[in-house]
């Protein structure tokens, strides 16, 4: 693979040199095309190998920052170089549904949720909806944000940790140290969920959108999830929807994916519910990393569930 890539790399050098287009870079040539590329399908996988292989590997994750990589479709050129990449790690759980559709090397696959597949949520009955540039899709089958159950992030870390030392072995004993460390920051934040979960008691939350099973599951959340977005404030038909499963579920707290509009926030507090935001993390965040951005999810919840 290392020859591969350096022929490559010189054939890619040579014609850069002769035409002289420096600036235009593909999905397909590599900034280090030296090292091993390793391609990931989420933000979560990107940066636990990132962490893991430090300098030693090349790790690519090309879903543009806008799109959720659970339904984002890659251009041809991006699906060739997922074809070229020495390590494609996938999440598996229906996340990515691109990959049902081309074919990939799967020798080079690794499932970083295969090892808990029997424990996966299956959902049934939801109807199709769109956010994002992605198209119509729906949340039903099984549900795939796995890594919100943090000793499930921390079995997937496990899995690219594995993974990593088989594709660079002279980096082993760096990797199990590495690995540790996320190991060790995952396992303090997931006690500190499990404490809220108690402080909450079973008490009804709503969701603003069916992405948070499997945080339900492992915290003890009594969560019913609504088909909402952050940045859309809910109109009347949304709103009755809501009154209608608060009938059954009266939630005092909804929980947001993302930053929810002003007017919403005003929305749900005319009728008693608060609004706490607990951001998946599934892609690149605008600030900070996957760490602070769970550090800053559980702090809130911390904050509502005091
Ligand atoms: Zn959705």
């Amino acid at each position: 693979m290392k020859v591969h890539h350096t022929i490559l790399s010189i054939i890619g050098t040579l014609t850069l040199a002769s035409c002289g287009d420096p600036g235009k870079e593909t999905a397909r040539q590599s900034e280090h095309p030296d090292k091993p590329q390793v391609y990931a399908t989420n933000y979560p996988l990107k940066w636990f190998a990132d962490k893991m292989a430090g300098s030693a590997a090349n790790v690519v994750y090309p879903a543009p920052p806008d799109e959720d990589p659970a339904f984002w479709k890659p251009a041809d050129d991006v699906v060739a170089a997922f074809q070229e990449a020495d390590l494609i790690l996938m999440n598996g759980a229906t996340y990515s549904k691109w990959a049902d559709k081309v074919t990939l090397p799967s020798s080079k696959i690794v499932d970083t949720s295969a090892g808990f597949a029997p424990n996966f949520i299956v959902t049934q009955g939801e109807v199709t909806h769109s956010h994002g540039p992605g198209g119509a899709h729906s949340h039903s089958g099984t549900a795939f944000t796995t890594w919100l159950d943090l000793q499930q992030g921390i079995q997937q870390a496990a899995a690219v940790r594995d993974a990593l030392q088989k594709l660079i072995p002279a980096q082993k004993d760096q990797i199990t140290e590495r690995f540790n460390e996320i190991k060790a920051t995952l396992e303090s934040l997931d006690q500190r969920l499990l404490a809220v979960g108690k402080r909450i008691n079973n008490a009804p939350i709503v969701a603003s959108h069916p992405i948070y099973q499997y945080l339900a599951r492992r915290y003890g959340i009594n969560l019913k999830p609504m088909l909402w977005e952050p940045e859309v404030v809910p109109d009347d038909k949304a709103m009755t929807d809501l009154q209608t499963l608060i009938a059954t579920h009266p939630a005092k707290w909804m929980i947001w994916e993302g930053e929810p509009a002003a007017e919403s926030v005003a929305k749900l507090k005319a009728i008693g519910i608060e609004s706490v935001v607990f951001d998946p993390c599934g892609n690149t965040p605008d600030s900070g990393d996957f760490i602070s951005v769970l550090t800053s999810d559980v702090e809130n919840l911390e904050k509502a569930f005091p």
